[in-house]
């Protein structure tokens, strides 16, 4: 049987996994969703054995069933190699009463790597499949952790270009510098004068733009998105919630088929919908813990069933997820309206055109399996220095939002709190948090004066990555205003 996947806009709009692939978005502004979602083995006696590579294989065959098990697994092996500074890919601690599965062992210390390094290689494969000889164009806003991973991922691999747009002032100096610098002939960095929400509704419009669309064609070209919108990246993302899952069983800390929570630090809702679709696939889960920072549009909405993005943006120490428009809800609402794709492309709509939604009661039932709650940046902070002062461990802003609202909640069963990324992504931060010193010589400290602290601080080893990262050459210069985004695609790409 081969696994289809439609729009959430348009159900008669089908596509094999590795069109949808290929494509990212949907022509018709939709998101991709399997038609038949497909059904695994989860034999935890066998998978607690099992490596990440082999749990990463298992999820990819079971939703990507056009590639055969041939190319999985040579893809899985090129991903999921020394690029890791973990054998164990994703390794799982424990911390107190409740876990911390560490996504940020990648290229770039932050959990976008755990999808992002295997991307490039099921784009160019599915190209390959469908015999398209055009160049792919990888269009991707970025809060600031999927462009460097994208572009790590991306960089000079033939027959693809990629242009990352980043909010100028809106990620950290690590992260920008992080971008700045990286090599290869095929990546152009543009900061634009505007926030995530304006590049990626930019970056969305020139997908679903057909005189673009045509130009592109025209000159042998195609676009194609490594946001979490795009389904190769959401899928792999299911292999290590069942890898935790796993963890847990070998080590004796729970009894196969007891149900845990996952705690995850949320911002356009892709990590959390991967969990989703990860129970969905009969891992045994209770429920899904939904995280936000101030920008607390989905506390609301799973509290209320209104989404509203006409509400003030906020700027915080956790900027990969100061996010108003979690593009990722989508494939969650076409469940939650038995899949019809007029209700769903009518709630969308109203939000683009009026800036919220309220969904109705019948589908406020259904959201049961969720929880969700957020910290503000006081809480945030002195969620750090407590962790820290009890437990020995630092925690980055974003797992420190998710582990606090796990400590709000209090849930009975097991918790495993998912940890995004490295503490020395966000050094300043975290430093002034453990330190509870928001004093001016702190406030005023650089980025990278405040990883040598942290490291002298934490015992910590730096990661590859920051290691040489405050000299690295710029190589990237372009700021241009949020307005300009596709006047510069243009340019970069040389369109006739
Ligand atoms: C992207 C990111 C998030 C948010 O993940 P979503 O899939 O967008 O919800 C959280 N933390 C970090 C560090 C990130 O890079």
């Amino acid at each position: 049987m081969v696994t289809f996947y439609q729009s959430t806009r348009d159900k008669s709009n089908k596509k094999t996994a590795s069109q949808a692939i290929l494509q990212g978005l949907a022509e018709d502004g939709g998101l991709f969703v399997p038609v038949d979602f497909p059904k695994v083995d989860l034999d935890f006696e066998k998978l607690k054995n099992a490596s990440y590579q082999e749990i990463a294989e298992l999820v990819l065959k079971a939703f990507f069933d056009d590639f055969s098990a041939d190319e999985i697994k040579s893809m899985v092996t090129k991903a999921y190699g020394e690029k890791f500074d973990s054998p164990e890919i994703a390794p799982l601690k424990r911390l107190g009463n409740h876990y911390i599965l560490e996504l940020f062992h990648g290229e770039t210390i932050a959990f976008k790597d755990m999808a992002l390094s295997i991307l490039p290689h099921l784009m160019t494969q599915a190209a390959k499949k469908n015999g398209v000889t055009n160049e792919i164009v990888i269009l991707t806003a970025t809060s600031g952790d999927t462009g460097k991973a994208a572009m790590a991922g991306f960089a000079d691999v033939p027959q693809t270009k990629i242009i990352v747009f980043y909010p100028k002032g809106g990620v950290s100096h690590i992260q920008e510098q992080q971008m700045l610098t990286q090599k290869g002939e095929n990546v152009h960095v543009v900061g634009i004068d505007g926030n995530f929400d304006q590049a990626q509704t930019a970056v969305k419009e020139m997908f679903n733009n057909k005189v673009l669309h045509d130009q592109l064609l025209k000159n042998n070209k195609q676009f194609s998105s490594a946001n979490s919108m795009n389904i190769g990246r959401l899928i792999p993302q299911v292999a290590y919630y069942i890898y935790a899952y796993a963890q847990l069983v070998k080590t004796g800390q729970i009894t196969d088929g007891e149900e845990i929570n996952f705690s995850v630090p949320t911002g356009n809702f892709g990590n959390i919908l991967a969990a989703y679709y990860a129970k969905k696939l009969g891992l045994p889960v209770h429920q899904l813990i939904c995280a936000s920072n101030k920008n607390n549009v989905l506390t609301d909405f799973f509290k209320t069933g209104l989404y509203d993005k006409n509400r003030e943006f906020y700027v915080t120490s956790s900027p990969s997820m100061d996010i108003l428009v979690s593009s990722n809800l989508e494939r969650l609402i076409f469940e939650l309206t038995d899949e019809n794709d007029k209700v769903t492309s009518d709630l969308l709509t109203a939000l683009s055109v009026e800036g919220h939604y309220q969904i109705s009661k019948e589908m406020i039932t259904k959201l049961q399996g969720f929880v969700a709650d957020w910290a503000s940046e006081d809480e945030i902070s002195k969620e750090i220095q407590e962790t820290f002062e009890n437990e020995k461990y630092v925690l980055d802003p974003h797992t420190a939002v998710a582990n606090y609202v796990y400590h709000q909640i209090q849930p009975k069963e097991k918790t495993v709190v998912v940890s995004t990324a490295s503490p020395y992504k966000f050094p300043k931060v975290v430093l002034e948090g453990l330190e509870n010193d928001k004093t001016e010589l702190s406030v005023n400290r650089d980025d990278f004066a405040a990883v040598k602290s942290l490291e002298k601080l934490s015992g910590i080893p730096l990661p590859k990555t920051v290691i040489g990262l405050e000299e690295a050459e710029v190589l990237h210069h372009t700021v241009i205003p949020a307005a300009e985004m596709q006047k510069e695609v243009e340019k970069y790409l040389g369109l006739k």
